[in-house]
């Protein structure tokens, strides 16, 4: 038997069930705040990411998909979807349009090589959005309202927003140095990951979670202390709006976010759900003012944000949120022989004409098993066929919970099913 390669799994039944609602209220909140879909390809060119994701990020050192195409171009899966979304910005001009910003959103696999466990997985699914040609405070606010939003739509409650400033490029530069001072002593006791982290991207050692509680990392100076006038008054900024957003929000300043692109706020959505260990972050996101201009096209500030609809899938039924994804059938058609099954047939193509979610049996099963099946399906209607009936014009129709019976003009099937269901 061929099984399903390491960290993969297979979304069907109830998974499947909460994957497409996720999905549907991302996209209807998304819909909502003017984003438009955009589809990405799922493989790029290698270098997309090197360039964008930053060769020292994690994501680049250890946990893509690389491979020759049998044109010998090297190319990746894609780990994450803001790269993508810039390269299409970019290539099709979108900078150019008369109505700006661009805003869009998406959804999709990603793929990273990395340790399976709860809640990490190596084909992962994303939802995100991206504005990019903004650099108004408010933009960063409606992102994480968007985020915050959709995510309590689905009925979960327990969450924190943490943010973070990493500040401008003048910012970043003086606290690499001071954080870099403060961290030589230690760096024979961090992990082998943070004595490459010292050399690369310094900052990547204060989200490490092997070394999390280190002392070193607790006594470090805060990037919060270096944000020179202009950061600080933007991350205040942004601050204010949430607070007028009513979104709760906590600030982290260890918060640095593992890709290389982000400048100015950093946002994580963590949920409290044990069960998920350290891959409680639900989604995460940040501006990204330089990444435009480093993949080649103009100078463009944008924010944005993915979160992970696997792990949302986790938290959604350790919630027991059935109820609010719950798929039941409107109508079951029973039917025995022949002619029933033909008039089965015409039936539930009518039905669903009138988008009446109904089923009939394929299975010839006796009509005791087809009440069962109808049980099952929790179906919210019976249409009882018979023979006797249909010569003289009739059908019968059975409510599914109250059982009681109603004989309906043929002719009036349709109007009495919509009106019933
Ligand atoms: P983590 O710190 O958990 O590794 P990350 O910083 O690598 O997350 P991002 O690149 O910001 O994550 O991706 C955004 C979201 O995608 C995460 O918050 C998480 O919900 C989800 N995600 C990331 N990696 C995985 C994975 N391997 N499996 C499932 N979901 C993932
Ligand atoms: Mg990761």
């Amino acid at each position: 038997m061929i099984s399903r390669p390491k960290g993969t799994y297979d979304i069907y039944g109830e998974d499947a069930k909460y994957y497409n609602y996720i999905n549907g209220v991302f996209t209807a909140i998304s819909e909502l705040y003017n984003y438009s879909y955009i589809r990405i390809p799922i493989f790029e060119e290698s270098s997309l990411f090197h360039r964008s994701v930053g060769e020292a990020s994690d994501i680049v050192t250890k946990e893509t998909y690389d491979f020759k195409d049998r044109g010998e171009r090297s190319l990746t899966l894609r780990p994450e979807g803001t790269a993508g979304v810039v390269r299409a910005y970019i290539e099709n001009k979108m900078y150019g349009d008369v109505s700006q910003p661009i805003k869009l959103y998406y959804m999709g696999t990603m793929y990273r090589y990395e340790r399976p466990q709860a809640g990490r997985y190596r084909e992962l699914t994303q939802f995100g959005v991206e504005a990019l040609g903004s650099d108004a405070p408010s933009q960063d606010a409606e992102v994480i309202s968007l985020a915050v939003r959709a995510i309590e739509e689905m009925g979960i409650e327990n969450i924190t927003v943490k943010i973070n400033s990493l500040g401008d490029i003048e910012t970043r530069n003086n606290y690499r140095e001071a954080l870099k001072k403060h961290l030589e002593p230690y760096i024979k006791d961090l992990c082998s990951d943070c004595q490459k982290r010292f050399l690369t991207n310094p900052l990547r050692i204060l989200d490490c979670k092997v070394d999390k509680d280190h002392e070193a990392l607790k006594t470090a100076p805060k990037i919060r202390e270096y944000l020179n006038s202009s950061s600080k008054e933007r991350f205040a900024k942004v601050l204010e709006y949430l607070e007028y957003l009513d979104i709760d929000y906590e600030i982290d300043d260890n918060l640095v976010r593992g890709l290389d692109y982000y400048d100015h706020t950093v946002f994580e959505i963590v949920t409290d759900m044990e069960e998920l260990g350290n891959a409680n972050t639900i989604g995460a996101g940040g501006r990204y003012n330089g990444l435009v201009e480093k993949l080649g096209g103009p100078s463009t500030p944008c924010v944005g944000f993915a979160c992970g609809i696997d792990r949302l899938i986790i938290v959604l039924k350790e919630l027991n949120k059935t109820r609010d994804i719950s798929n039941n059938l409107d109508v079951y058609i029973t039917a025995v022989n022949e002619e029933e099954k033909l008039k089965a047939v015409i039936l539930a193509q009518d039905l669903r004409l009138s988008e009446v979610k109904c089923e009939m049996d394929t299975l010839a099963r006796s009509l005791k098993a087809q009440f069962k099946q109808a049980d099952r399906l929790k179906a919210k209607l019976l249409i009882l066929l018979n023979s006797e009936d249909l010569k003289k014009g009739i059908i019968t129709v059975k409510d599914n919970l109250t059982h009681e019976e109603t004989k309906v003009d043929e002719s009036e099937i349709l109007d009495y099913i919509i009106s019933n269901i």
